[in-house]
Parts: structure tokens; C-alpha cells; sequence
């Protein structure tokens, strides 16, 4: 049975951005419609999206999935009639098979006669004499949310959790670099989780640019999609990169690589307007990812590097991982670039022997070699 009419959406952080609060809201509201292909009601301090004959499930599950929301909750709405509201509540406790439950008001506006405390222990006890159930304000079986708006009530029983965060596109553009690994999706979700809208660029060992898109990358790819509106993802091949590589000192394989992917990724951000480049890269979690390493090869970029994941453990990042929904397409087999080149890489880099090397080896040329040959896919 279902009695609800409503999905109530909250966002928490955005309303405290003062300023920009009407901003941010506007934001959050146009990115749901475009995720819902439906139309909200903006209220004070919450949006609204009226059922039509719908799943309400699918939607809250889509909802869920747009940074800025805090929480949402299917509900019923009903006018500002007291009565109707206790007819509504009981109807409702009666089909539960439980002993105590708990009234919690919200009055956001104001102009209604009857505070919140008078609302919810006139209520309470009503009910609790009604159905015979106890009100427990500590450990209720059911909580009774009953929001006034100016709008008329809401009332909901299950708050279902959002990822919060602020609404995409509040924070500009960004270019993250996507591997087939664990970490990388991760960092490019926690920089779409502030609000940034991320596109990712992959270099692959393929013949063809097609065929990537078969593979895992694809498809975490289109998984990090369904938490924006959309993005772009850049495919580069390898190739120019890879036969440079056989010049090279074997120690310097790697970090010569790591080089080459923020020279190309610096390339396409100032070419085209992106603000950052990001990457998965984790403090000491590998061989390459050494302070060393990292000092070296951020000389390769004049587009600031973000490295979401540096403090973290590889626990928490498989963790987070699970939750976005990337963890079980990472693990899947693929043919990584890295995999091909890395053997005894060189932990501890020297920047001035890198850049020798680079300008030696003229490695500049394998970036503009690969950017003569890389596509677009939107997803
Ligand atoms: P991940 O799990 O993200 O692959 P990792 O721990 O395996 O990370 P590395 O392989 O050292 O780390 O890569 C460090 C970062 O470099 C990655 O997080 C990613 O941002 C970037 N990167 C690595 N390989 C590629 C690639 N083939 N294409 C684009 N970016 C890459
Ligand atoms: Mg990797």
C-alpha cells in the first residue's frame, strides 16, 4: 500500500553557504529536474517533487545519487488541517505492527499558530491513546515526521540518506585521470562530491580507441556518470609513449610515464578550460608514489594537481569504492599500460634528471603525437 503523494528533498551544507544560498539552491534544483526529467517545488529550505502514479523507490534511489542532497523521504502532503493529520497518522500506525513511536515536528513556517513541542505532545498523545502504543522519545519502533511548510504538512516516517556534498557544476571543471585501478574513480567521485564537474581522461594500450570502451574502463566510466549529468571521456593511446619508452633508462620508465600523462592532461586542461587535473595518487601507497616522485613530476603541469586520496588508507579508498558502486568493475582483468612498462621503478626520482631526460628523449613530442590522435565519448 502506498499512501505517499510526495518526495520531500533536504540539503544541509548549501543552505549554510549564506551568500550564495539562493544560488546553490537554484543549482540543486535544476540539476534534479534534469536527473528526474521532472519539475520540483522550491520551499522554504526544501525541494518537492509531487508522485504521479510513480515508483517512489526509483526515484528516492536516483535522488539519492545527486550531491547537495542531505536526505530525501517519500511523504504525504495534506493541507494544514490538524484533524485530517491525526485521520492520516493513524491510518498509517495502524497497518504497523509496533508498540511505541515517537512525534517529531519541524515547523519552518512560522505563521502557523502552534509550536512544534505543543504539536507533536498534543499528537503523541492522542494517538498513544488512539492505538494504545507508548511514545518513546528515546528509542521509538517508528519516528512520525510531520514538517510544516507554507505549503501545508508534510508528513514522512523513513529519512533516506543522500551523499550531501555541493550540487555539480558549483564548483567548475576539472580533468581526472582515470586508470582501470581502485583509486582513481575514487578521487574523480570525491571531486564531482564538491561540486566539481569532473571529465576524465584514460591512456590505453589498445589498437583502437573502441575497443577501451568495451573494456572496465567503460564501464566505471558510466558508473561515475550516473552521480553527475553527464561527462566527457577523453581516450589516448599509449603508442607514442610506449615506443619512446624502449630509449629510456629502465628505472625511469615509470615516473617518465607518470611525466607524460600530466604533461598530456596540462595540455588539454589549458587548451580547454579545465581548472585542476586530479589523480588517484596515494601517499607511499606504491612504489611511484613517493613525495620524491610527486615533486618531480608536478613540474611537468602549470594546471594545478588535486590528489584527493593522499592521506588515506587503501582500506577506506576499497571502502568508498564499494560504495560508489566502482570496486567490482576495478577488480575486473584488464591490459594496463603501467602493467606493461613497470618492472624496478625508481622510487625515489630526481626532478632535474627527469626533466634531463625529457628533453633528451624529446618526450614533449610523444605528448603532441598522442594529442593529434585522441576522441571524445560522452556519457
Ligand atoms: P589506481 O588504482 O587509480 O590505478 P594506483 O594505486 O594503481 O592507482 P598508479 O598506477 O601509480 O596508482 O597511478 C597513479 C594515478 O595515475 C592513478 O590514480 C591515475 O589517476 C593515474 N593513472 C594511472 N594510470 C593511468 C592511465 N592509464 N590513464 C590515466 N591515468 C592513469
Ligand atoms: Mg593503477
Amino acid at each position: 500500500m502506498t499512501y505517499y503523494n510526495s518526495i520531500v528533498i533536504h540539503y544541509g551544507e548549501i543552505a549554510l553557504k549564506r551568500g550564495k544560498r539562493p544560488y546553490y539552491e537554484k543549482l540543486l534544483k535544476a540539476n534534479l529536474e534534469k536527473k528526474l526529467g521532472r519539475k520540483l517545488r522550491r520551499l522554504r529550505g526544501r525541494l518537492v517533487l509531487r508522485l504521479e502514479n510513480d515508483d517512489w523507490k526509483t526515484l528516492c534511489e536516483k535522488i539519492q545519487k545527486v550531491f547537495g542532497v542531505v536526505w530525501c523521504a517519500p511523504a504525504i502532503h495534506i493541507k494544514k488541517d490538524i484533524e485530517e493529520l491525526e485521520r492520516k497518522i493513524i491510518e498509517v500506525l495502524r497497518q504497523e505492527n509496533i508498540k511505541s513511536f515517537k512525534i517529531s515536528v519541524k515547523r519552518s513556517d512560522k505563521t502557523f499558530p502552534i509550536t512544534s513541542i505543543e504539536l507533536a505532545e498534543n499528537l503523541g498523545r492522542k494517538i498513544s491513546n488512539r492505538l494504545n502504543l507508548k511514545v518513546d522519545l528515546e528509542n521509538p519502533e517508528k519516528t512520525v515526521y510531520i514538517h510544516i511548510t507554507e505549503d501545508g504538512f508534510y508528513l514522512f516516517f523513513d529519512k533516506i540518506a543522500g551523499l550531501g556534498g555541493l550540487p555539480t557544476g558549483s564548483s567548475g571543471k576539472i580533468l581526472s585521470l582515470l586508470s582501470g585501478g581502485i583509486d582513481s574513480p575514487v578521487a574523480a567521485w570525491l571531486m564531482m562530491k564538491r561540486g566539481c564537474n569532473v571529465d576524465l581522461l584514460h591512456i590505453h594500450s589498445f589498437l583502437t580507441h573502441d575497443e577501451v570502451m568495451e573494456t572496465k574502463i567503460g564501464k566505471i566510466a558510466r558508473k561515475l556518470s550516473e552521480y553527475s549529468l553527464g561527462l566527457t571521456l577523453y581516450l589516448a593511446s599509449f603508442k607514442p609513449f610506449f615506443l619512446k619508452s624502449f630509449d629510456l633508462p629502465p628505472r625511469m620508465i615509470l615516473v617518465s610515464f607518470r611525466a607524460y600523462m600530466i604533461r598530456l592532461a596540462d595540455r588539454i586542461a589549458r587548451n580547454r578550460g579545465y581548472l585542476g587535473i586530479v589523480t588517484g595518487d596515494s601517499l607511499g601507497q606504491v612504489a611511484s608514489q613517493t613525495l620524491e616522485n610527486l615533486y618531480a613530476v608536478n613540474a611537468f603541469s602549470q594546471t594545478p594537481i588535486y590528489r584527493p586520496l593522499i592521506g588515506m588508507n587503501k582500506q577506506e579508498i576499497v571502502d568508498l569504492s564499494k560504495k560508489i558502486g566502482t570496486y567490482q568493475l576495478s577488480i575486473e582483468e584488464y591490459r594496463d599500460c603501467c602493467a606493461i612498462i613497470a618492472r624496478h621503478p625508481e622510487t625515489r626520482a630526481d626532478a632535474n634528471q627527469l626533466k634531463e631526460i625529457w628533453e633528451k628523449y624529446n618526450l614533449e613530442e610523444a605528448v603532441e603525437e598522442t594529442l593529434t590522435n585522441i576522441v571524445e565519448y560522452r556519457i
